[in-house]
């Protein structure tokens, strides 16, 4: 009997806001608010989907979400879904500007999120997009170091990288850094191993969301293993955008020994959670391998050092089981 990979705890550390919904949660959000009903999901097998076919899904259920109470209700969905699947911490990353103008302001949105959080195994991560104003991006990045004693863990930098240039974000991130919270930018997943590189060397990345296009040049590899920058890798986000990384990818990686994560990024989008994501690295992958992917989620998160202690322990178990 191959182990249970729902029984092997783990965290998800690249988790959108919006992304975490519950399609049926999203339809009735959107049936309360009189918004049209959610389109369908996209996605057909072995056809390479643009950016935007995945945007009209992704903005109706955005804008359904338009009260406290919404919000606490799809961080409270996500959480038991990934709890359901293994998961004992989980990091939910949200650029809040999308939200300000339906919940008054940037602050009600960030204070809406950790009263949600509160007491529930959550990281609350802030992001830009990489379409953003820089200055824009820099009053989010204030916002994380403000919020940081409540709850607030890291900044990134979140949409389609194509949208901006790496070192116009340098003061959003240089403020994160100085506050010592976590820097965790989208990269690597349609440009080349060069933006990895600008990302860990111009903002100090501590985490990379994607990140595989670092393969292309082996010495952006071993930058990565030498700072042991962790790669947020979500296997179901590559096929539908023909990024799809070799099936080998990961053990690559480890072999190199990037650090690497498995986290589900949208299920909304793609429907998958995170044991369907173990189960595409299982293809590719050990058990011993899995689990140190498991360990790496949990090392890597900024869940207290309690829990982390506890899951790591879990995580032994479940190999050794
Ligand atoms: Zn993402």
């Amino acid at each position: 009997m191959p182990r249970d990979l729902r029984a092997l705890p783990k965290a998800n550390l690249h988790l959108h806001l919006t992304g975490s919904m519950r399609p049926s949660t999203a339809a009735e959000l959107a049936a309360r608010y009189g918004l049209p009903p959610l389109p369908a999901v996209p996605i057909v097998p072995g056809v390479v989907h643009g950016w935007d076919a995945f945007q009209a899904r992704y903005d109706t259920a955005r804008a359904a979400v338009r009260s406290a109470e919404d919000i606490a209700r799809v961080v409270r969905e996500a959480v038991e879904q990934d709890a359901a699947d293994g998961v004992g911490w989980t990091e939910l990353q949200v650029d809040p500007t999308s939200y300000a103008d339906r919940l008054g302001s940037l602050e009600a949105v960030v204070e809406a999120l950790l009263d949600a959080a509160r007491d529930l195994p959550v990281g609350v991560i802030l992001a830009a997009s990489w379409g953003a104003d820089p200055q824009r991006a820099e009053r989010s990045a204030g916002l994380a170091v403000k919020y940081a004693p409540y709850g607030v863990v890291g900044f990134g930098l979140s949409n389609d990288e194509r949208r901006g240039r790496v070192g116009d974000f340098v003061p959003a991130f240089r403020l994160v850094a100085d506050a010592g919270l976590a820097r965790v930018p989208h990269a690597g997943f349609y440009e080349g191993a060069w933006h990895v590189r600008e990302c860990v060397e111009l903002l100090d990345a501590t985490r990379i969301g994607h990140g595989l296009t670092a393969l292309q040049d082996p010495s952006v590899v071993a930058l990565l293993a030498e700072r042991q920058v962790t790669l947020e890798v979500c296997p179901t986000s590559y096929p539908p955008f023909g990024v799809a990384p070799a099936q080998g990818a990961v053990p690559a990686l480890l072999a190199d020994s990037v650090p690497v994560a498995l986290a589900t990024d949208d299920p909304l989008l793609f429907g998958v959670g995170m044991v369907g994501q173990y189960e595409v690295a299982r293809q590719a992958c050990s058990d011993a391998e899995l689990a140190a992917i498991a360990a790496t989620s949990v090392g890597a998160s900024h869940a207290p050092a309690g829990l982390r202690r506890q899951l790591l322990a879990g995580i032994r178990d479940w190999l050794a089981g």
